[in-house]
């Protein structure tokens, strides 16, 4: 351990600060060596005969720790006042809307109390499910500007906007790093004035920086975008892209991701038209127009994987790697393809 953070460190030596992660270790004390060790000092106890080591070491380097919280949340007072005060505390909560400290951030007056330095973590990008295609700028809007408010009535160290690319390095990717410039613009903007605006005269006030009109009509979409439709707004953010502004690349890929959510929705639900009828069609009591009707309806849905790979990829490409492209395009759509196709046979 203490020769990874040394390779580490020396790459970077002149940061005060040292992220020693530490979040997470919920499978701690399960092995026989640490359960042993746990039954005599408990989980924390054990969790923390690991931290001081790691702690001093950063120290001794001249830098400051930082660690997520996570793990403290379940300590005892007289646990907490264990971690050296040099140690700063990165307190993460991406889906908290509201700046009501008593209610939503509910360990913050116990850090300060015990007189640590803290850095709130919001998410801009990944923190809307493991499997979601595009961030919901609202939430995420909401997240970064109820920490703005946060840090700035408890005089915080600062906050820190994570994106986040994959929930477990098992997992597809969640949705891309381009996907998110207004949470991280409105990240900016809050953290800089920590008088944060409400999201939608943040999202107008990005869309007249971007270069084009405020466009009531677009923010209220971009915040609030189930009601039309995805089709729809796939549609009204190809034209933004196309009529000038500063980020063409964003508004493509947002609406090329729309008309992926727009087709899994469509996919999905020929899906469950197919399985509903499947016991009268295999008893062959489906009347023919019905069964015409199905069979075009998945055969219309494959027809149109093809093409929504090739937007996908030449939207992703200009921001990823061929690698990640790939991955992402077969994670959302190989899938519903082989099902697609499965039930093609079946029907005929
Ligand atoms: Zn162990």
């Amino acid at each position: 351990m203490k020769q990874l953070i040394d390779e580490v460190a020396a790459y970077h030596p002149d940061e005060p600060f040292f992220h020693v992660g530490a979040d997470e270790a919920w499978l701690l004390g399960t092995c026989p060596r640490c359960a042993r060790a746990a039954r005599r000092v408990g989980k924390n106890g054990l969790y923390l005969t690991h931290m001081k080591p790691v702690w001093q070491h950063v120290l001794s380097l001249g830098k400051r720790p930082i660690m997520w919280d996570d793990m403290l949340r379940r300590f005892t007072l007289t646990e907490l006042k264990q971690v050296p005060r040099d140690v700063v505390l990165m307190y993460w909560l991406y889906n908290r809307f509201e700046p009501d400290v008593a209610a939503n951030f509910p360990h913050l007056p116990r850090y300060l109390e015990q007189g640590f330095d803290v850095l709130g973590a919001s998410a801009a990008k990944g923190a809307d499910g493991r499997f979601a295609n595009l961030p919901n700028v609202d939430r995420r809007l909401r997240n970064v500007f109820a920490w703005a408010r946060v840090a700035r009535r408890h005089q915080l160290t600062g906050v820190v906007s994570t994106a986040w690319s994959r929930y477990t390095y098992l997992l597809a990717p969640c949705e891309p790093f381009e996907t998110a410039w207004l949470s991280l613009a409105g990240s900016a903007e809050a953290y800089w004035t920590a008088r944060p605006p409400s999201p939608d005269a943040f999202v107008r006030k990005f869309l007249r920086l971007d270069g084009g009109a405020e466009d009531d009509e677009l923010a209220e979409l971009i915040l609030r975008p189930g009601r039309p439709g995805y089709a729809k707004l796939a549609e009204v953010l190809r034209a933004r892209a196309a009529s000038g502004g500063r980020r063409p690349n964003y508004w493509l890929l947002l609406s090329a991701l729309y008309e992926l959510e727009a087709w899994i929705g469509h996919c999905q639900e020929v899906e469950k038209q197919v399985v509903h009828q499947l016991p009268l069609f295999e008893a062959g009591r489906l009347p023919p127009t019905s069964r015409n009707q199905l069979r075009q309806r998945v055969r219309r849905s494959l027809a149109q994987v093809g093409a929504l790979k090739t937007l996908l990829s030449k939207e992703l490409r200009k921001t990823l790697p061929r690698a990640e492209v790939e991955e992402f395009v077969a994670s959302r759509l190989d899938g519903y393809e082989v099902v697609l196709e499965a039930l093609a046979d079946v029907i005929g």
